[in-house]
């Protein structure tokens, strides 16, 4: 029996596109192999690497002078990326809203100076620092920032209007609101939360940004190499880019980012509004910087929220735990979960908060 998988990542992705790759995994496209065993280089396979990036460039209105381009090593692998193929200056800006806004910070530092312009630690980033008040520094060679946090929560309401090029980590709410793509200098995502089984990442750069990688950048760190290859300098994550296909495929027949991203608020609001009425749960991210990918609560009571978490998974909604860092739950609602997961999902909450009163 298939459950709702509330997984921050790798996390639920949408069933027809799983019965798809199954129909045609023994056969891909007639070639009489699977698209697991066919060659990168084969007319075939490399259909499918050309399709996916017009699909992410259409999808995001990606425009002409930016690369698309599918590569290796997860999200933290362009922790390093970015500065060794940015950081010309040596100087960069990183604003710190959760964990792996901070993890990219510390990379950063490895490869020259990375100043902490922005940190919402003090309030265990349950917010995003005002982002027209913060001091940017001249000549900086970018901004890095993380859109959306999906350990805590939060996400941008507003991107910083910066005059360095401006670089995210999208990996969390990539394709599931509208992005002014021209607004960035470099996007990036680990495919794992919103579009594809690990092992691809996608980097969608200007072209102007990346003629001049750092000398000891490697060759496979190159986003031009990567980009003058066609993203098959070396063999790809070629099962990752194929899912990641099909998934695209299947947004823009649904009405693409737009239509998901109503969607998405949706399905986010009846969850807040829930909780935010609910005596027994509670969010503790300002509402104005809430996530509508990644949505964390606690009862208050560290054995009550085992409970539920334990419950839950008897009920079929599995994965909700917590973040080690943030404790109690959290329901990643990505673009492939759908509206009924979130509704069965209300609906259990109701029910424990019933039979649970008593305990807080
Ligand atoms: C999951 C995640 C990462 C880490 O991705 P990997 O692919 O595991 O390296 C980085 N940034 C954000 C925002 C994430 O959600």
């Amino acid at each position: 029996m298939r459950v709702y998988n509330f997984a921050a990542g790798p996390s639920t992705l949408p069933l027809n596109v799983l019965e798809e790759a199954k129909k045609e995994f023994l056969d891909f496209g007639g070639t009489g192999m699977s698209v697991t065993e066919i060659s990168h280089r084969d007319k075939a396979y490399m259909a499918v690497v050309s399709e996916a990036e017009n699909l992410v460039r259409e999808l995001l209105k990606v425009p002409e002078d930016y690369c698309v381009i599918f590569v290796q090593g997860g999200a933290s692998t362009q922790f390093a990326a970015v500065p060794l193929n940015l950081m010309h200056n040596g100087v960069a800006d990183y604003i710190v809203t959760g964990n792996f806004a901070k993890k990219a910070w510390q990379e950063g530092k490895l490869y020259g100076t990375a100043n902490k312009i922005g940190d919402s630690s003090d309030r265990t980033y349950t917010y995003i620092p005002n982002v027209h008040k913060l001091s940017y520094t001249e000549g900086a060679d970018y901004v890095h920032i993380t859109s959306n946090n999906t350990i805590f929560g939060s996400r941008y309401s507003e991107f910083p209007d910066c005059k360095a090029p401006l670089v995210a980590d999208m990996s969390s709410e990539i394709f599931s609101r509208e992005t002014d793509v021209s607004k960035f200098g470099v996007i990036y995502a680990g495919a794992q939360k919103n579009l594809a089984p690990a092992g691809v990442t996608i980097v969608i750069a200007k072209r102007s940004l990346i003629g001049e990688p750092l000398n000891i950048c490697p060759t496979m760190l190159r986003w031009k190499v990567q980009d003058e290859n066609g993203s098959l300098y070396n063999t790809p994550p070629a099962f990752s880019i194929y899912m990641a296909n099909l998934v695209l495929r299947n947004l823009k027949a649904n009405g693409g980012v737009k239509e998901i991203q109503r969607i998405n608020e949706y399905k986010a609001g009846l969850l807040y509004d829930f909780i935010d009425n609910s005596p027994l749960y509670k969010n503790n991210v300002l509402p104005e910087f809430r996530s509508i990918m990644n949505v964390p609560f606690v009862t208050g009571n560290e054995e009550l929220d085992a409970k539920f978490v334990a419950e839950a998974k008897k009920a079929g909604l599995v994965s909700l735990k917590g973040h080690r860092l943030v404790g109690g739950m959290r329901a990643s609602i990505y673009n492939a979960m759908p509206v009924e997961g979130v509704k069965a999902l209300i609906e259990f909450m109701k029910k424990f908060e019933l039979e649970n009163k008593t305990t807080v």
